[in-house]
């Protein structure tokens, strides 16, 4: 065996916060008004200002920024209309602030089977929305795995359901140059420290709609100060909403909206980098003897910040073995398989809080042998092989 030595990076490090934004953040402290609504004359408003950036790059009409990932869903939910007992399918591979967010609005989950690359499962979700009823469908890409979304926008038409995108994943990914979060009728983006940019916590709810959006906007809590928002629709919109729509506080604040506003302009480059470390451990995944990665289709265009492998060539019980061989050289690996939930993974069986639990055979199948790896921009394409090296030494070593 050739002597590989250990990595030693860790996969939790971000790059830092631009000193510009540092440099506006310390401003806006010393200005001691970090409030969204707390303007003086002439102040540069942040908060609406990156509402405003934000729908442009993402090519939309409205945005709401408010407190987090988890939080956009659930408004996004309200938005569109979701009342308590209300059914919602949702894929069954997802984090768990997606089923949280269902049970958050009152909704009744009706979770759906994936497919062996990641994606929806398109009959399951059609048998599912027929049998249950179900005029909502809360659709993660998770891990930035994209469903076929002509087939998706079919179905939901045909079948009249209302989509709400979680792209918490898939920030700047697109589906035939689609931007992902543009297929629904809402769609929630995070910004979380993990996640595409980088607020600590944070997120986006975006939309076309005029009523969602000014739904939205009132119930994320801004009083009857809506008009200082950045990417809003007309005022007779929240002339019909505002006294409708109760306040769910969820603001984001003008120190976390300047972090963001420093961070837009280099997402492009962000994505060319994660897919430069995503394609180079792609690519020796793939050629691993033991290990299966999932097909990508062309009308995708992914942001690799993230990559999931099946370890097929192995048993079930051997997987915790080949984390613990990993881990012990310094290459974390996660597994969405395992019965306990453990740190970002669970598997949706673990959700016990919702009732009649599905058997989803696909799901379990898939998840059983996947393993998970966050790609931080902080690592390069020298540390990508190195794990790569690691990994393979270590499936060989189990393999029969
Ligand atoms: C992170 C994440 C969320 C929630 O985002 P937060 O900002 O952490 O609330 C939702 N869905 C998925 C798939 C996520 O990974």
């Amino acid at each position: 065996m050739t002597d590989i030595s250990n990595f030693m990076k860790p996969f939790t490090q971000q790059e830092p916060i631009p000193a510009a934004a540092i440099e506006r953040a310390v401003e806006i402290m010393q200005s001691g008004r970090l409030h969204r609504y707390n303007l003086a004359e002439g102040d540069s408003n942040e908060a609406s200002q990156l509402e405003r950036e934000y729908a442009e790059w993402q090519g939309v009409d409205y945005c709401v920024a408010c407190t987090s990932g988890g939080y956009a869903i659930q408004l996004a939910l309200r938005a569109c209309g979701v009342m308590p007992g209300d059914k919602i399918l949702a894929n069954a591979y997802t984090l768990a602030p997606v089923p949280g967010a269902i049970h958050n609005v009152g909704g009744v989950a009706v979770l759906v089977d994936i497919d062996s690359d990641y994606h929806i499962d398109m009959a399951d979700l059609e048998a599912k929305a027929v049998a249950s009823g179900a005029r909502f469908l809360l659709l993660s890409h998770m891990r930035g795995h994209i469903a076929d979304m002509d087939r998706l926008a079919d179905i939901c038409e045909r079948l009249d359901i209302c989509m709400i995108e979680d792209c918490a994943h898939t920030m700047g990914a697109s589906w035939r140059n689609q931007r992902s979060g543009n297929f629904g009728k809402a769609a929630a983006f995070s910004t979380q420290t993990y996640k595409h940019m980088n607020s600590g916590e944070g997120g986006f709810l975006t939309t076309n709609d005029p009523v969602v959006a000014a739904r939205a906007v009132v119930s994320s809590g801004s009083y009857m100060l809506y008009g200082r928002h950045g990417a809003i629709p007309a005022e007779e919109v929240f002339a019909e909403v505002k006294l409708l729509s109760p306040n769910y506080s969820g603001r984001m604040d003008h120190l976390r909206a300047a972090l963001l506003r420093a961070q837009l302009p280099a997402i492009e480059d962000s994505i060319s980098r994660w897919n430069v470390l995503y394609d180079t451990l792609a690519a020796r995944l793939r050629a691993m003897k033991g290990v299966v990665i999932p097909s990508r289709r062309q009308e995708e265009f992914y942001v690799g910040s993230s990559i999931q492998f099946q370890a097929n060539g192995l048993k079930r019980d051997q997987i915790p073995l080949l984390m613990e061989a990993c881990a012990a050289r310094g290459v974390e690996l996660k597994w969405f398989g395992d019965d306990e939930p453990k740190a970002f993974t669970s598997r949706y069986d673990s959700w016990k809080y919702i009732d009649d639990i599905p058997h989803l055979p696909g799901t379990l199948a898939v998840l059983e042998k996947t393993l998970d790896m966050r790609v931080p921009l902080t690592f390069d394409v020298q540390d990508c092989h190195l794990i790569a090296d690691i990994i393979e030494q270590e499936v060989r070593q189990l393999l029969p």
